[in-house]
């Protein structure tokens, strides 16, 4: 175990979850399963991605889902609105996507204008093709641990828990953040009859009384917020397993792309108390693509609907 007071991320290895470490290590796997895949069916995997607008975090993650398909051998697809799309339009396209059976995976990235209704478009995803599983559909068999996609963040926590092997079982796990496509299927999972799983959960949100009081109590912290540093020293346990997932952008001079990137959480000076704790950027970012590329590889292979 390396010297847990030190504050930079490269001297606390050891209780880092590395993300760009594990993530290279589970794309190779990918790699050689997508060739497997292509050679038989005689055509790749295939994601296609749905953009609207510019935003730029969205830009950011879109292309690197994009490219991230390109190294590991599938195909991907990119289309691009302006955000003068109407709801029937974009619904249009994803029907025809949908129908399309040279697609295995289509997601939309959010956020959306305020004109189009995020739950439409969710519920019009064909199921079977929501690798980003967000659809009823997939949620509710993930509550009843039946096949299904799991949502691509949760399910990329999940694969870094197990790649460094962390034994959940019986673990106490408080989720900060009750949203639709973190919080609240991370919760689920986390209390599953699974490995990882079977935590006694808290999910905590804006309306928590005592929030600090409750991530006290946290052998497994899972934060997914949105705000920047929220997670202080003072609120957690020594020996903590700390998962951030927030990415939280700010401008800056400092760097070449003109932001700079922070967690929920304050690394810095929670990281000396953590026995685990992922960084940001290099951790749950680098995972949520992965866990995005394996349900796409699934879905190519039929392995979860026929
Ligand atoms: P969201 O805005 O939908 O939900 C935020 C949640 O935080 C809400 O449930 C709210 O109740 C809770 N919250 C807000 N203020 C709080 C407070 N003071 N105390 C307690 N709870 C509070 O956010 P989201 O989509 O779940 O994203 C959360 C963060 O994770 C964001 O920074 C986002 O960018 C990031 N994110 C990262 C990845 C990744 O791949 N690493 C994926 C998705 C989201």
């Amino acid at each position: 175990m390396s010297d847990r007071n030190s504050k930079s991320p490269e001297v606390v290895l050891g209780v880092l979850l590395d993300g760009k470490a594990t993530s290279e290590k589970i794309k190779l796997q990918i790699a050689d399963e997508a060739e497997a895949f292509t050679k038989q069916s005689g055509r790749k995997p295939h994601l296609v991605a749905i953009l609207v607008g510019n935003d730029g975090g969205s830009e950011t993650y879109v292309a690197s889902k994009m490219r991230n398909c390109e190294k590991v051998g599938f195909k991907s697809s990119l289309y691009r609105y302006d955000t003068s799309v109407t709801e029937v339009e974009l619904l249009a396209k994803i029907e025809e996507i949908n129908q399309d059976d040279d697609v295995d995976g289509l997601i939309v990235q959010l956020p959306l204008p305020k004109h189009i209704d995020p739950e439409k478009v969710t519920e019009t995803i064909d199921y079977k093709k929501d690798v980003d599983g967000f659809h009823p559909i997939n949620l509710g068999r993930m509550m009843r641990n039946l096949p299904c996609f799991i949502p691509a963040t949760p399910y990329g926590i999940l694969l870094m828990l197990q790649a460094y092997q962390i034994d959940t079982t019986g673990k106490h796990c408080v989720v900060i953040g009750r949203s639709n496509i973190v919080g609240s299927p991370m919760s689920i999972l986390m209390a599953r009859n699974a490995n990882p799983g079977n935590c006694t959960v808290t999910l905590t949100h804006s309306k928590t009384k005592d929030l600090k009081a409750q991530i006290l109590k946290a052998d497994i912290i899972i934060a997914a917020i949105g705000r920047k540093n929220f997670v202080t020293a003072d609120m957690v346990k020594d020996g903590a397993i700390v998962i951030d997932v927030g990415i939280n952008r700010e401008t800056s001079t400092q760097t070449k792309s003109g932001y700079k990137l922070f967690g929920d959480v304050d690394f810095e000076h929670v990281a000396p108390k953590a026995s685990y704790i992922t960084p940001v950027p290099g951790g749950v970012g680098l995972m949520t693509i992965v866990g995005l590329l394996k349900n796409t590889l699934a879905s190519a292979r039929k392995e979860i609907y026929f």
